[in-house]
């Protein structure tokens, strides 16, 4: 082993001791029971919705408790990091409710970001050579490689340990050579573990796990040759939560398997363990098989898509708590939220994301928001994703919330066609004159392949009798007045018994006049939409197919 001065000369001589980190964070003062949970991603791309389910499950366990919850950008894979990402996890964070309640600028236990905490892993990798816990290894990729297709050929488990560690108890002049050549190295882990060792310990998600004791020597500090030498995720996990006051680490299970060193790791820093909580990855159903949520496969593990389509963000949350625990999703929405997350109730397996289920919540916790709510967040929405609906909505915010009420205020079946804001557009934009193309040409499909003379006739003459009367029966009747006197059958059903005798019945009729009106075949009843229009709007849209 180096003696302590050659170990020292390995750091920055201005490098503190630990008790100066301890002192710098000292333990939080939290009521008994106060959870510290934290959510950690790496700025490597898209924010993924799983993140934001492990997010709001963090935020939960910690708020319910009357703890904290703070979020801690992991950089440390600088060469992987894209630009932007960490503006996009904030974005995203705010959006989904789920953003940090420390920051660099409120908190006492920060820098939140790892590339700014170099120091700080420094010294507790020193700390671990001076104890002979840990040591620098100059094997290069290619030996590396070699070892490593050696324990493939023999069919034994790879990894840095036994006779393919060579520097675990390499010659201390060796060491010096390879130091005084500036040959470039990285710190690893001297594990305790043994071939047949067996861990077992308890997740709070699981339970009791038992697996084999981890036996490699991991690396815990990057390259030398790095103007920043970082540390790996294993050990800035371990310092961070420890500094940081965590009382239980909620992450991806893909961490499981890291459980052994990580627990080698905070004995041997002599840090108290801290409690794991492995969240399984959310699913997709593909055919008969599922397959974890893609990044790369599913516009839908984005968290732009989310917010770009508009789903309301409280269901979209309201979703995947229950998707964590199965019985929030039998409550209502509100009390869902309200209601505590048990760790153990989360599931094993992952659970489905289904987007038909999500935008069936959407639609029906829609359809039970005030008007002027839904008013407020698709203008919110449309600022962000549709800069001319936000436009129209501010110049008609009256006739906006009269389109709104249609088939809702009142209704105890009110109408679920706004599952998310982008659906705004489509679905209401008939409404307002800047949004709708009066439809001119009576030939168009929409009539359904009505004769377009008797498109144009039907409009004629329901413009000549046209009157704006409020009682819906009594509009309709005008429909029924002029489809009469084009000889359309006043049923469907008796034009099916004598097709030939009519030119159709009172269900295209009244359809050429929805088209007409709405610009679709499907719309609210025509006489809410005739009221909301005004009469000036009924007559122009009437009269626009009788002008060509
Ligand atoms: N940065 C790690 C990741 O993105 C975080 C794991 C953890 O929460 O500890 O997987």
């Amino acid at each position: 082993m180096l003696n302590p001065s050659e170990i020292d000369a390995l750091f920055d001589p201005d490098l503190p001791a630990p008790a100066h980190w301890e002192q710098q964070y000292p333990a939080r003062q939290m009521p008994a029971g106060a959870e510290v949970t934290r959510f950690c991603p790496s700025p490597t791309g898209h924010a993924h919705i799983g993140g934001i389910h492990v997010a709001a499950i963090d935020s939960a366990i910690a708020h319910q408790s009357g703890g904290l919850y703070f979020v801690r950008i992991e950089d440390t894979d600088q060469a992987r990091e894209v630009e932007g990402a960490v503006d996009r996890f904030d974005r995203a964070f705010r959006h989904f409710d789920v953003a940090s309640d420390e920051t660099d600028a409120t908190g006492l236990y920060g820098p939140y970001t790892q590339s700014r905490r170099a120091r700080i892993y420094q010294t507790y990798v020193r700390e671990l050579m001076r104890q002979g816990r840990a040591y620098p290894c100059f094997a290069t990729k290619d030996e590396l490689e070699a070892l490593r297709a050696d324990q493939l050929a023999k069919k034994l488990p790879s990894g840095y340990y036994g006779q393919w560690a060579p520097w675990r108890d390499a010659d201390d002049d060796a060491v010096r050579d390879q130091l005084a050549a500036s040959v470039p190295y990285v710190v690893r882990f001297r594990s305790p573990g043994t071939d047949a060792g067996r861990i077992v310990f308890t997740d709070r998600i699981r339970g009791s796990i038992e697996m084999d004791d981890n036996r490699a020597d991991t690396v815990i500090l990057k390259t030398s040759d790095r103007p920043l030498r970082l540390p790996t995720y294993h050990l800035a996990h371990a310092v961070d939560d420890h500094l940081m006051g965590v009382t239980v680490v909620i992450r991806g299970d893909e961490w499981l398997s890291s459980v052994p060193v990580h627990h080698q790791l905070f004995d041997a820093l002599g840090f108290p363990r801290i409690p794991y909580a492995h969240i399984a990855p959310l699913m997709k159903q593909e055919g008969k098989t599922r397959r974890k949520l893609s990044k790369r496969k599913d516009p839908e593990a984005d968290v732009e898509f989310y917010a770009q389509a508009g789903y309301p963000t409280e269901a979209v949350l309201y979703y995947l708590r229950g998707l964590a625990n199965g019985r929030l999703a039998e409550m209502p929405l509100d009390q869902a939220l309200r209601e505590p997350v048990r760790l153990e109730e989360c599931g094993v397996t992952g659970a489905l994301v289904d987007l038909a289920k999500l935008e069936d919540i959407c639609a029906n916790h829609v359809a039970t928001l005030p008007g002027t709510t839904v008013l407020e967040r698709v203008k919110e929405w449309a600022k962000a994703y549709d800069l001319p609906l936000a436009e129209v909505l501010q110049a008609e915010e009256g006739l906006a919330l009269r389109a709104i009420a249609v088939e809702r205020d009142g209704f105890d079946n009110p109408r679920k066609d706004l599952r998310m804001w982008s659906n705004f557009r489509t679905h209401y934009g008939f409404f307002f004159q800047q949004l709708f193309v009066p439809v001119a040409d009576p030939a168009d499909p929409r009539f359904g392949g009505l004769a377009p003379d008797v498109v144009q006739e039907l409009s004629r003459r329901l413009l000549d009798r046209y009157q704006a009367i409020e009682d819906g029966d009594a509009w309709f009747n005008q429909i029924r007045a002029v489809s009469a006197e084009l000889n359309f059958a006043d049923s469907a059903r008796t034009y099916k018994q004598n097709p030939d005798k009519y030119v159709g019945s009172i269900k295209e009729a009244s359809q050429a006049i929805r088209v007409l009106l709405t610009g679709s075949t499907r719309s609210p009843a025509l006489h809410l939409v005739a009221a909301t229009l005004g009469e000036a709007e009924v007559r122009r849209r009437l009269d626009a197919v009788r002008t060509v």
